[in-house]
Order: C-alpha cells, then sequence, then structure tokens
C-alpha cells in the first residue's frame, strides 16, 4: 500500500502506539489500514456417495481440480458463502451437513475453510471459473491433479472418515 484510501496521502509504515506489529499508518489523516488473513469457503459437496469438483477456468491452478470455493463476502456467514460459492461455481445447490476443515495458509495470508454438504438434487453445471465440473467416485479423484493443499487436506480427510467433524492444520505443519 502506498497512499492512504481516507485521503490519498502517502501512508508510512510504522508500529503504531500500544500495537506490536508494522502497518501502514497514513501521516496525514492518522488512519491505520489494518492487513489481515482473507477466508475463502468452499464445500465439499457429496451425491449418492461421489464428490462435486470443478476444473479451474481461472489463475491459479488454471486446469487443475478443486473443489467450489472462493473469498469469502462482507455481510454473510461462513456457510452462506459456502453455498454461494457452489452455487456460482457448480450451479450447484447444496445444503450444509457441517464443518469439516480449516486450513491455514500463513504465507498467503489466508484461511480456507470447508463444509461437508448434500447436493439437494443432483443437479450442476459448469460456472464462468469452471471449465468442467463432474461427479467422482473417491476412487477416481485426480490426486495429480488438484489445486490447493487445503482441497487435497479436505478429500483426504473425507476419505479417511467421510463422517469426520472440523480439523485444523496450519500448512505449514502439515506432515
Ligand atoms: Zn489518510
Amino acid at each position: 500500500m502506498q497512499f492512504c484510501s481516507a485521503c490519498g496521502k502517502p501512508v508510512a509504515l510504522k508500529i503504531p502506539p500500544g500495537d506490536s506489529l508494522m502497518r501502514h499508518v497514513c501521516e496525514s489523516c492518522g488512519t491505520i489500514h489494518y492487513q489481515n488473513p482473507r477466508l475463502v469457503v468452499g464445500c465439499l459437496p457429496i451425491w449418492k456417495g461421489e464428490i462435486l469438483i470443478c476444473k479451474r477456468a481461472i489463475e491459479p491452478a488454471y486446469g487443475k481440480w478443486t473443489l467450489p470455493a472462493g473469498f469469502m463476502e462482507n455481510g454473510e456467514d461462513l456457510a452462506a458463502g459456502a453455498i454461494r460459492e457452489t452455487r456460482e461455481e457448480a450451479n450447484a445447490a447444496v445444503r450444509i451437513r457441517h464443518l469439516q476443515s480449516v486450513f491455514s495458509i500463513p504465507h498467503i495470508h489466508q484461511v480456507h475453510v470447508f463444509f461437508l454438504a448434500d447436493l439437494i438434487d443432483g443437479t450442476f453445471g459448469s460456472g464462468p471459473e469452471s471449465l468442467e465440473v463432474k461427479l467422482v467416485k473417491p476412487a477416481d479423484i485426480p490426486w495429480s491433479e488438484i489445486a490447493f493443499g487445503s482441497v487435497r487436506f479436505a478429500l483426504e480427510r473425507y476419505l479417511g472418515d467421510p463422517d469426520s467433524t472440523c480439523a485444523h492444520i496450519d500448512s505449514f505443519k502439515r506432515p
């Protein structure tokens, strides 16, 4: 960040009084511009024992397979964001079962959260950010073409125990 989004003047990197970390501080209007991790929310959608996966039509990881997920929006809760992303990316309506996995990725300032969910009527299709959307049997998961560590983690946990509820892992501490 170079300029204050409140007043347009240059910002400086400094530790504000009472804080312990460097922040972008506007020396003109005094606004402190905090930067915090972003939440990515999504679903691990199930239909008759198969898992709904999406082939990415956007970077990063263009052409790799992922679960429907994306950045949470202001004004929605986690589950609402996961349902919305599943509708947008896979044209699928889901009913949330429970929180399934949480994956912290400190070096890119993101936390990825997945819910186990059921497709409501079994219908789905490609949204604008997906090249292809399909149901796969657990044995047919394309492990060598999975887009992200968080997706791999969620899928591995599901295969290990389909009913397992939320586990949290820090990507750096993953074995
Ligand atoms: Zn300012």
